[in-house]
């Protein structure tokens, strides 16, 4: 049996906030074309996402790829973890969440800011 690797492909990714919590205006920016573009923040929704594959379900909190070829598909949370690992540094997009606690954490790494 030959042994085969995957080869590391980069892609782009963000996660889909939390309920409650407010998407940012790049995120919104990056998901354009997408219909997720309508998924209104605040709410903890599911998110259906029309894939190379058929549509699927995205949950508040899962990760949403942009893949080579430009399409969408989301990831769960440990899958993600898993499987990808961070390019460059990140650059922390600051969601404002829980507004009566008004805290904040990075939609990205989901760093407490
Ligand atoms: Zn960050």
């Amino acid at each position: 049996m030959t042994q085969y690797r995957k080869k590391p492909v980069v892609i782009e990714a963000y996660r889909l906030p939390e309920a409650g919590d407010y998407m940012v205006e790049e995120f919104l920016k990056w998901a354009d074309f997408n219909d997720f573009t309508k998924w209104e923040s605040g709410h903890d929704e599911t998110l259906n996402i029309e894939t190379l594959e058929g549509t699927m379900t995205a949950e508040p909190g899962d990760w949403i790829i942009k893949g080579v070829a430009g399409e969408f598909y989301p990831c769960k949370p440990d899958i993600f973890a898993q499987t990808y690992e961070r390019v460059a540094p990140c650059k922390h997009l600051r969601i404002d969440n829980n507004f009566l606690q008004n805290t904040s954490t990075c939609m990205d790494c989901g760093a407490k800011l």
